[in-house]
């Protein structure tokens, strides 16, 4: 071997090395996480799974050494009690949105053609109707936005869940809206025009929703590296978001012996998938505090790769401060709104919004899997930014 060869040798293991540093994150570990937070079930907010999640954190938080708080706040949720549908005189299954107004309304049938996405309801004449729905490829309440905007008087929204599974539209829709499950509706798309009766009743509950803060030392942080940890009901919540929630734990382990940490705040919200309560009641509380960020990055949704890159949104000031290349990821871009960061940017602060797109298995039972390789490579560009951003 030649003394060039050698020292390339050489070099190519310091290289090697300090690869090895900036990948410290162990995806084993990553993996434990993920198993305890799923094994849990769905952890919708106010339920003992999301408790329990809480406390799982809150352990693993304080075994390196931060100081945890729980954050409580409370709002109030619409749960179903006795929603039912009559289609030309016969009686379907049907459950209750959370976030859907109580009422009984009536008409024709109408059935939105395809997917139901945004171009399916083009033309649409709703005026007076009942719009049947399939679910899936954009969220609930933009198909119950826009079949509202066309007049329609309620939706029913066709899913491949059981119709006893509970659903939310993560916000207050303008018109009712009942899931019906596959098995139970696919017939009634043959049925446009037949009467339909409508009645949706939902009482409304009180939640007790805990953010999970994590710090170290006294400072007023500089940044806040956030994901939610709750999930809507009947789904595990693995990529969404469990993968945030977990990348996050691992940053904050990373960072834990780093002077850096003492200037980031780690906040896990809860309440997000009703409306981002958890984000917007911390805002709302410490205005002063979230006036002196200079960042809040939010991860949501980063373990399944729907898009062959990493989505990255927010603020052309913090975008300057990514580098996806030297840490070897592949990065696009995400869009702007629909999670925590959003109470944030209105509050003035610059936001960034890490995002790899909605997977098939969004909010359904089958959300099971997020990938810790997607996760850690998502944790190493957050951890660049912040790097640049402090240092
Ligand atoms: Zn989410």
């Amino acid at each position: 071997m030649s003394r060039n060869l050698l020292s390339r040798a050489f070099w190519g293991l310091v290289a090697l090395g300090l690869l090895a540093l900036v990948q410290a994150f162990s995806t084993e570990r990553m993996q434990a996480d993920l198993q305890a937070l799923l094994s849990q079930g769905p952890r919708v907010a106010g339920t003992p799974a999301a408790a329990a999640a809480a406390e799982y954190l809150a352990g693993e938080l304080r075994r390196v050494g931060y100081s945890v708080e729980f954050f409580p706040f409370t709002y109030s949720r619409t749960r179903d009690q006795g929603t039912s549908l009559v289609v030309g005189g016969a009686s379907f299954p049907v459950n209750g949105i959370s976030g859907s107004p109580g009422r009984r309304v009536e008409g024709p049938l109408a059935v939105v053609p395809g997917a139901g996405l945004a171009a399916d309801f083009a033309g649409l004449n709703l005026q007076g109707r009942i719009a049947l729905v399939r679910r899936g490829g954009i969220p609930g309440l933009e198909k119950a936005r826009l079949a509202a905007e066309r007049g329609a008087l309620g939706i029913v929204l066709v899913t491949e869940e059981p119709s006893s599974t509970r659903f939310t539209f993560g916000g207050e829709s303008p018109i009712p809206g009942a899931t019906l499950s596959r098995t139970d509706g696919e017939a009634l798309f043959n049925q446009a025009g037949a009467w339909a009766v409508l009645d949706v009743r939902m009482v409304s509950e009180e939640v007790q929703g805990r953010n999970v803060i994590a710090r170290r030392g006294g400072q007023s942080p500089l940044a806040i590296v956030g994901a939610h940890y709750d999930s809507v009901p009947g789904s595990p919540g693995a990529n969404d978001n469990a993968s945030g929630t977990v990348t996050v734990l691992e940053l904050a382990r990373q960072l834990a012996a780093d002077p850096l940490s003492e200037r980031i705040w780690f906040i896990f919200f809860d309440g997000e998938e009703d409306g981002l309560w958890g984000s917007r009641r911390f805002v709302e509380q410490n205005l002063e505090l979230v006036r002196g960020l200079r960042a809040m990055l939010n991860l949501d949704m980063v373990g399944v790769d729907v898009n062959g890159s990493l989505g990255i949104g927010g603020s052309n000031e913090l975008r300057a401060l990514v580098d996806c290349a030297a840490v070897q990821v592949v990065c696009g871009s995400a869009p702007g709104g629909g999670s925590d960061h959003v109470p944030f940017a209105q509050a003035g602060v610059p936001v960034l919004f890490f995002f790899r797109g909605l997977d098939p298995n969004y909010h359904r039972p089958t959300d099971t899997i997020a990938d810790p390789r997607l996760m850690a490579q998502t944790g190493r560009v957050v951890q660049g930014v912040l790097g640049r951003l402090l240092r």
